[in-house]
């Protein structure tokens, strides 16, 4: 087996600026991938060949309309590649494998008690028998999702919810099952879910705002994941609202954003026992739970909006299981989110809600595999990523 390092690093970043744009900007045609990425075009004929012949991409016919003779344009097959993406939750997992263009392959869903002393080795022994044997189609990695954080320097797990405290989860895990594991905030991976395949195609800047248990966001900036200097970016819920006179928040401090938003801050404030009965009273003209939520959605909108002030994105995409609530919320969010924008902005700013479904917060784990050949991560694991691709294709194409 060739391995993709093994040859000069200058062929390695070539082959994976000439994915990336493929995968960003396909269809796209041979001399536009030279011109971009100011390569020439020998460079680009034989690199683009080999991943041809390893069925990484694929041919696609120009359509006839330049007039002419029709050019020959290229585009990342779905099929070339693979991942397993899982979400972790306290008391189970959730998991998808799925191929490059989302097209999901198989799901499964088990118990895993994620707050025993080592809970790695039953999710390795979960995901073994999921991972593909041979070369076709080529398999990436595993992608995880979890409800914390990883530390951008040491590469540490941190995750309240699950009792992780600087768990080597990614290497760990890799060792365990054989191929590279890439592991990220939860809401992080549902954001690479919306610009891989959902709401966030057409954007570069947006932001990812969660509903539910807790409160949480996902920055995409310049077509890439902000991650912040320690990895916990987006930490929305934990905002400070009132830190002297507001209500005792999971972690630690008083008055966060989430104490006044969450599934059970909201439910404690209408006096119902689960947020169904909520949704339900509000649907049926109860005033005093259509109240709660448009509270609740002013404080939302005042939130976002300061965001939206600092980070100027395109779009804001709101998903979550609590966003079934959306009409309800949208009464208080609308007019605090309109008023408290930078001025002008308003109409600048796409809202939209995600229906939420669950499974795509696996499938965003795949994605973070997935997206992976696109990008110039440094991670390590990142980079095994792209070697399996490359070295596929280069055997295939040797
Ligand atoms: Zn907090």
């Amino acid at each position: 087996m060739v391995s993709a390092t093994s040859g000069p690093r200058l062929r390695d970043v070539n082959r994976t600026a000439i994915l990336a744009l493929v995968g960003r900007h396909g269809p796209i045609s041979r001399a536009d991938i030279a011109r971009r990425l100011g390569l020439s075009p020998p460079t680009v004929t034989a690199v683009t060949r080999s991943f041809i012949e390893a069925g990484v991409l694929h041919k696609v016919d120009d359509d006839a309309s330049r007039g002419g003779r029709p050019g020959e344009l290229l585009a990342v097959a779905g099929s070339a590649a693979s991942a397993i993406g899982v979400k972790v939750a306290a008391g189970h997992v959730t998991g998808v494998h799925a191929d490059l263009d989302g097209t999901v392959l198989d799901t499964f869903s088990a118990p895993v008690d994620a707050l025993k002393a080592n809970p790695f080795d039953a999710l390795a022994e979960l995901l073994t028998p999921r991972i593909p044997q041979g070369d076709q189609p080529t398999f990436l990695g595993v992608g995880v999702g979890i409800p914390g954080f990883v530390d951008t320097g040491t590469g540490l797990v941190q995750a309240q919810l699950l009792g992780w405290k600087r768990m080597p989860l990614a290497d760990y895990l890799s060792q365990l099952v054989g191929v590279p594991v890439l592991v990220d905030n939860d809401v992080n991976t549902l954001a690479a879910y919306e610009h891989l395949y959902g709401l966030g195609r057409p954007y570069e800047d947006f932001l990812t705002v969660t509903l539910g248990r807790g409160v949480g966001a996902a920055v995409f900036s310049g077509g890439d994941l902000r991650r912040g200097g320690h990895g916990a970016a987006g930490e929305l819920g934990h905002l400070p609202v009132d830190p002297e006179n507001g209500l005792p928040c999971h972690c630690g401090r008083r008055g966060c954003l989430e104490t006044y938003l969450s599934d059970e801050a909201l439910m404690k404030q209408a006096g119902t026992k689960t947020p169904e009965e909520l949704k339900k009273r509000a649907d049926q003209g109860d005033k005093e739970a259509q109240q709660v939520y448009a509270e609740a959605g002013r404080r939302l909108g005042l939130a976002v909006a300061g965001l939206s002030v600092v980070l100027d994105p395109q779009a804001i995409l709101v998903s979550g299981e609590g966003s079934r609530a959306w009409p309800h919320l949208a009464v208080g969010f609308e007019p605090a989110f309109t008023n408290g924008v930078f001025p002008g902005f308003a109409d600048r700013i796409s809202v939209h809600v995600d229906p939420w479904d669950d499974a795509k917060w696996a499938l965003g784990a795949a994605a973070l595999v997935l997206r992976t050949p696109f990008t110039f991560n440094a991670d390590p694991q990142a980079d095994a990523v792209r070697s399996r691709l490359a070295a596929f294709s280069l055997e295939a194409g040797a």
